[in-house]
């Protein structure tokens, strides 16, 4: 058998996930089991895959098997934008391609609509909220992204409304922002609570096993999975492991492992909360795609993400950890600066795969096996979507959406490591300088 090579070691600073009330987890996986289909991963991507392999094949057994907690992976480790704009609407050359842009906008919308039918029909407790977003920007070069992309918005027929300085203070509350646009159709949520609701109310003929990481994998079909304490044999294997599908062997040199991070505050209090005043709650996305995503939450914390770090080994403690959490701690201090006694409770980082040519590794990968992989910047409205027209591809059911996906091109080769490592490395760099105030 041969052995995964890249496993989650996710730490406990995840703050989405570590102030949910206890959960009682599913079991590990043990003993040595059969099971018509395997999914792999209990992210938006695996679980909306089980669920929807679940409802067509209700007679089918379907195991998912998720390396951790479910909650305390990327997915919970999120921002919680379930984005229906794909994420390159600020690109150049983006009104070249509307058509495309708009089947990428029916793609995400339809992600969006599967993961509100769960929340609705299981009353799942996440805060999910249609409250848009709001793309802020603080410098000229941030203005000039948010004209771009609101031209971008009008060549597609897509509604946003314009805030100008004072305008953005008001809603907001902090003065630091000197323009923005604010599009409604984004749903904000707690992403931890989200992805445990999924766990909690799949089909009855989906078993997750928490916990429960593949270590080792023989190719079939049909396919033998081995995690620490049990294994399993299945003819169709679906994989929804997106920051740890190269620990496959899928894809070789073709996926670019980052991490990127996320701080939140401990609750302000409520005269902590008045001296900003402005709405009660928002989320930010930056106007300029290297800058900081804040989100001001119900229960009174503050949330701030930036900084993407290539790490080869997915890892997401240590010195990369240090340095995002003084990278938020600037991004905070600038944009409140009267809560710089606010400490952060939590810095996490999140694995990713990213492509160099930014397209999805979604379909059959080899006899029996199918993935929905690599979802480069709008993963929880595309992974789920991905997720549910995998197990569709997988059950022989097409559809137009499920064209759109296997039309799209496959992650083009990167150059070799270490050299992957200091293009990342240096680009990442290149950008964050450009986006100065903007991060
Ligand atoms: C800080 C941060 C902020 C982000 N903000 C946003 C946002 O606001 N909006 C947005 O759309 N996206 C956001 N993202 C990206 C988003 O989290 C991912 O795109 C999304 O989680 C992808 O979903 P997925 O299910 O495909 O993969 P994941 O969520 O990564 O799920 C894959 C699962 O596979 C499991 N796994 C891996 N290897 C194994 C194994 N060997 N055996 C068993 N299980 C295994 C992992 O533990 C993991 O739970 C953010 C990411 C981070 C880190």
């Amino acid at each position: 058998m041969a052995a995964v090579s890249l496993l989650p070691r996710n730490d406990r600073n995840n703050g989405w996930f570590e102030t949910l009330p206890p959960r009682l987890p599913s079991a590990p996986l043990t003993g040595d089991v059969g099971a018509d289909v395997v999914v792999v991963g209990a992210g938006f991507t695996g679980l909306t895959a089980a669920r929807r392999l679940g409802e067509l094949r209700p007679d089918a057994s379907v195991l998912l098997l998720e390396a951790d907690l479910v909650g305390n992976g990327a997915a919970g480790r999120s921002s919680g934008f379930a984005i229906d704009h794909a994420h390159n609407l600020r690109a150049k050359g983006f009104g070249d391609t509307a058509e495309h842009e708009r089947r990428q906008i029916a793609l995400n919308r339809a992600g969006q609509a599967y993961l509100e039918a769960a929340v609705v029909d299981h009353d799942v407790d996440c805060g999910w909220a249609w409250a848009g977003k709001t793309h802020a920007a603080c410098t000229d070069r941030g203005a000039r992204h948010l004209d771009h992309f609101t031209a971008s918005l009008d060549h597609i027929d897509e509604a946003y409304e314009v805030f100008d300085e004072a305008a953005t203070v008001d809603r907001l509350g902090i003065d630091f922002y000197t323009r923005s646009v604010h599009t409604p159709g984004t749903v904000q949520m707690q992403p931890a609570a989200l992805v445990r609701g999924l766990a909690d109310h799949l089909p009855s003929n989906v078993t997750l096993h928490e916990q429960s990481p593949v270590v080792d994998l023989d190719f079939g079909p049909p396919h033998l999975l081995r995690t620490d304490a049990g294994s399993v044999r299945t003819p169709e294997l679906v994989l929804a492991n997106n920051g740890f599908a190269e620990g496959f062997g899928i894809a070789r040199g073709r996926l670019v492992p980052v991490v990127t991070w996320g701080s939140m505050t401990r609750p302000l209090t409520d005269e902590e909360s008045a001296s900003i005043g402005g709405d009660r709650t928002w989320g930010v996305i930056p106007a300029d795609p290297s800058g900081t995503t804040v989100r001001r939450l119900a229960d009174g914390r503050i949330l701030v993400r930036n900084v993407y770090s290539y790490s080869r080994r997915s890892r997401v403690d240590g010195r990369q950890r240090e340095r995002a959490g003084r990278a938020h701690r600037r991004s905070f201090e600038r944009r409140f600066p009267g809560l710089t006694h606010v400490p952060f409770e939590y810095t996490w980082g999140g694995a990713l795969s990213m492509a160099r040519n930014g397209q999805p590794l979604f379909g059959e990968l080899g006899p029996g096996v199918h993935g929905a992989l690599v979802h480069n910047g709008t993963g929880i409205s595309r992974g789920a979507v991905c997720g549910k027209l995998v197990a569709e591809l997988a059950c022989g059911e097409g559809s137009d959406l499920l064209d759109a996906m296997l039309a799209m091109g496959r992650p083009n080769r990167n150059v070799p490591s270490p050299v992957i490592g200091w293009g990342v490395r240096m680009y990442a760099r290149r950008l964050q300088l450009q986006a100065g105030r903007e991060m």
